[in-house]
C-alpha cells in the first residue's frame, strides 16, 4: 500500500493504491508533452534531440525510489554535440532551464535517429550515475527513429507511435533492482488522464 501526495487537475489530493511495484513503474505523458517531443523529433530528425521532462512524481512508501513519472510538459534544448549517436546538453542552457522549472524537472529525454531500440552503454552509465551516484529521481524516455515522412505523417493523423518509446528508472537502492523499464502511458489528448 502506498500513500502518495498526487497533483490531479490542479488540485493536490492525497491518495492510496494498493498495487505492487512492479505494475506501478509508469512514466505518462500528457498529449501536450507528446506533442512537444514529436515536433521536436521532426525537426531534427538526423541528431539526437534532447530535452528536459516537467512533471511530478511519486515514490514508494519508504521514499527511497521514484515510482510513477506524470511528464505535463518538455523543454526541448539543443544538443551541443550536433550527433545522431550522443547528445550533450549546453551547460548554460540547462542551468537557465533549472533556475526557471527546478523543483518541477523530472526526467530527461532524448531520440534515437538511428533506430536503435534500447538504452546504449552510455545512457546506461549516465542513468546509474544519476539516479544511484547522484540520487536524482530522473526518470529516462527515448524515443526510436527513423524520424521519417511516415514518422511526420503518423503524427499528424494523430496516431502515435507509442511503442516507439522506451524508458528506463535506475533504483538509488545499492541491493535494489538496478535498472528497470519503466510502462509508457500516453494520454489520448488535453486534459484526459
Ligand atoms: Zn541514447
Amino acid at each position: 500500500m502506498y500513500c502518495i501526495i498526487c497533483y490531479d487537475e490542479g488540485v493536490v489530493i492525497e491518495r492510496t493504491y494498493m498495487r505492487n511495484e512492479e505494475q506501478y513503474s509508469i512514466l505518462a505523458l500528457s498529449w501536450q508533452a507528446q506533442q512537444t517531443i514529436y515536433a521536436d523529433l521532426v525537426e531534427r530528425p538526423q541528431i539526437e534531440a534532447c530535452g528536459v521532462l516537467l512533471g511530478l512524481q511519486e515514490y514508494n512508501e519508504s521514499g527511497e525510489s521514484a515510482l510513477r513519472w506524470h511528464i505535463e510538459n518538455v523543454v526541448p534544448l539543443r544538443n551541443s554535440a550536433n550527433s545522431p549517436v550522443f547528445f550533450e546538453f549546453d551547460p548554460a542552457e540547462l542551468l537557465q532551464v533549472e533556475m526557471q522549472h527546478s523543483e518541477h524537472i523530472v526526467g530527461v529525454y532524448h531520440s534515437h535517429p538511428t533506430g536503435y531500440a534500447r538504452a546504449s552503454s552510455t545512457d546506461r552509465q549516465n542513468m546509474q550515475r544519476v539516479n544511484q551516484e547522484q540520487q536524482i529521481p530522473w526518470c529516462w524516455l527515448i524515443v526510436c527513429g527513423p524520424f521519417d515522412s511516415t514518422f511526420a505523417q503518423m503524427v499528424e493523423q494523430g496516431a502515435l507511435p507509442g511503442k516507439r518509446m522506451i524508458a528506463y528508472y535506475h533504483h538509488p537502492e545499492p541491493d535494489g533492482p538496478g535498472l528497470a523499464k519503466l510502462n509508457v502511458e500516453l494520454s489520448k489528448r488535453h486534459g484526459v488522464k
